[in-house]
């Protein structure tokens, strides 16, 4: 069970892939998540990708590549995982290459304004990285994750500016992957128009799908 989740900033990646991962007893793997833990440890690996990651930029390839191979070659990836936001360039696809080939690349297709919709309302747990919308997937109480009561906050690359750069850089370098792993991966193609469809109700979709392609029971 080697997936990638694959789709714009935005497109709910982070919350089908936590909830799949969790079904299927498989780490989401998040370079995202692992960088925005860095920062917030103020590691040297933090010091040395906050600007990018902050700005909306791409961390460098070489350092998403050493912190992805370094995380799947960990015990817990033994039976599978499922990558949330890597690869995004086609250097990273490359570099993945070298290990067993992935079953599938779990493709989320949404519109534009769905995305805006998402990430200007999103907020994110800051202790667990779990993640809620003000206006579609609000916490029980205000400002506190269901999950383990940390704080609710807004990340910094969700505010419009950054938003922007981020759509940008996905247009010019991530949506090419697509065209990369054509004819080499199975896509399994999840359309989702609308804004306020339970996470739930996509996670399923996906599972029968993958289902269908005999690829989980
Ligand atoms: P998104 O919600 O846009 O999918 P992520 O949480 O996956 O956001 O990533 C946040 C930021 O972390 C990115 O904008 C980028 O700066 C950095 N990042 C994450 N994964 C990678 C990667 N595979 N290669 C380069 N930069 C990355
Ligand atoms: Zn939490």
């Amino acid at each position: 069970m080697r997936f990638i989740i694959f789709g714009p900033p935005g497109a709910g990646k982070g919350t089908y892939a936590s909830r799949l991962g969790s079904k299927l007893k498989i780490p989401k793997i998040s370079t995202g998540d692992m960088f925005r833990e860095a920062i917030k440890q103020d590691t040297d690996l933090g010091k040395r990708v906050a600007q990018f990651v902050n700005k909306g930029e791409l961390v460098p390839d070489k350092v998403a590549i050493e912190i992805l191979e370094e995380r799947i070659s960990k015990p817990d990836s033994e039976n599978g995982f499922i990558l949330d936001g890597y690869p995004r360039t086609i250097a990273e696809a490359k570099a993945l290459d070298q290990s067993p080939t992935m079953d599938a690349i779990i493709r989320l297709i949404v519109p534009e304004w769905v995305i805006i919709e998402r990430l200007s309302n999103r907020r994110t747990c800051r202790n667990c990285g779990a993640i809620y919308n003000v206006k579609y997937l609000k916490p029980k109480k205000e400002g506190v994750c269901d999950r383990c009561g940390g704080e609710l906050y807004q990340r910094e690359d969700d505010k419009p500016k950054v938003i922007r750069e981020r759509l940008r850089v996905y247009e010019a370098q991530t949506r090419a992957l697509i065209d990369y792993y054509k004819g080499k991966v199975p896509f399994v193609d999840i359309e989702c128009r609308s804004v306020d469809v339970p996470p739930e109700t996509i996670v399923k979709k996906i599972q029968r799908k993958l289902q269908k392609m005999s690829l989980i029971k």
